[in-house]
């Protein structure tokens, strides 16, 4: 693997190659000291032009607990903001030495066209409402504990995902989680049905290959994991709905709709949460909440895909 711009280039093989070296390195967090020597001498620069939190910091822990060199640039205090194009950046920075870049950008497609570029490998960290195939990863990862413990069938086989539904409620307009988890899902083998009033799904999502309905309640009690997407405000102009009231009524977790979830469903949400907006603080502090757990697995995933691309030699 070269690079790990979105998630419909890996091959099953692949994403349960990441997936399996990533239960690996999950052991390391509950460590008191987290330290490989994996990925020792190499450079990794994380390079931010949007805000992010758990992204940003779980790519910095990735690389420092496999004692990577890890340096991070966001857009103020670099030249970016002098007016240097981001071509003049990316061939700057390649040129100092550095083994992989992880980019987010604001622009679909920038990270793309940043790798092609550069001699480094590359990651995409977000690329505006396009993928983020960390983020499908890591869910997946949380998905797969998940099935593991619920059904005590482990967690790595490839048939953990099978004939599993998977529910994506929310803004799947401005959504590039939603992208990457389609596309990862699809090859996992789950199936994926889509939820969002008319005005917040995606143009061409027909040819998606998912299910899509407007209708939440009719979902909600076959749903194996319903994944709740925030409200992109940031991305937002216009009127995409009529009130946040209504929103929440059709497209939020309530606790008469959460009651409604089969036995071991999981509730999932990849941060930032809207707190009684797409998700009521009932739901995302439920027992078969997996939001903190997903915040975990960042890490161990983004540990896993550094070392499938710098290809360090395990410990
Ligand atoms: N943190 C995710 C992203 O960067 C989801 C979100 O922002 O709502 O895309």
């Amino acid at each position: 693997m070269r690079h790990l711009l979105s998630a419909g280039d890996l091959s099953l093989a692949e994403a349960t190659s990441i997936l399996d070296v990533a239960e690996e390195m999950h052991t390391i967090q509950s460590r008191q000291i987290k330290k490989l020597p994996t990925l020792r001498g190499r450079t990794v620069i994380n390079m931010f032009f949007e805000d992010s939190t758990r992204t940003r910091t779980s790519f910095e822990m990735a690389g420092k607990w496999m004692s990577a060199d890890t340096i991070n640039i966001s857009t103020k205090g670099s030249s970016t903001s002098k007016g240097e194009s981001l071509r003049d950046t990316m061939l700057t920075l390649d040129a100092m030495g550095t083994d992989c870049f992880v980019i987010r950008h604001g622009s679909s497609g920038a990270v793309a066209q940043a790798a092609s570029w550069v001699r480094a490998h590359v990651v995409n960290a977000g690329d505006g409402t396009h993928e983020h195939p960390t983020q499908a990863l890591l869910d997946a990862f949380a998905m797969r504990r998940h099935f593991g413990t619920v059904d005590e069938s482990g967690t790595g086989g490839d048939e953990v995902f099978a004939g599993k539904r998977i529910a994506i409620v929310g803004d799947l307009l401005h959504s590039r989680v939603v992208r990457s988890n389609v596309l990862l899902q699809r090859t996992l083998g789950s199936s994926v049905t889509l939820v969002a009033p008319p005005t917040l799904l995606p143009t061409g999502v027909e040819q998606w290959g998912v299910g899509v309905t407007s209708d939440l309640d009719e979902v909600i009690e076959g749903a194996d994991v319903v994944m709740m997407l925030r409200v992109q405000r940031e991305r937002m102009h216009g009127g995409f709905f009529p009130t946040e009231r209504e929103y929440t009524e059709l497209y939020g977790l309530p606790p008469q709709r959460l009651a409604r979830l089969k036995p071991g469903a999981a509730i999932c949400h990849p941060g930032p949460m809207n707190r009684g907006l797409e998700i009521s603080s009932e739901a995302a502090d439920a027992a078969n909440s997996l939001i903190l757990e997903q915040v975990t697995a960042g890490v161990s995933v983004r540990m896993s895909v550094l070392y499938h691309l710098l290809g360090g030699s395990p410990e």
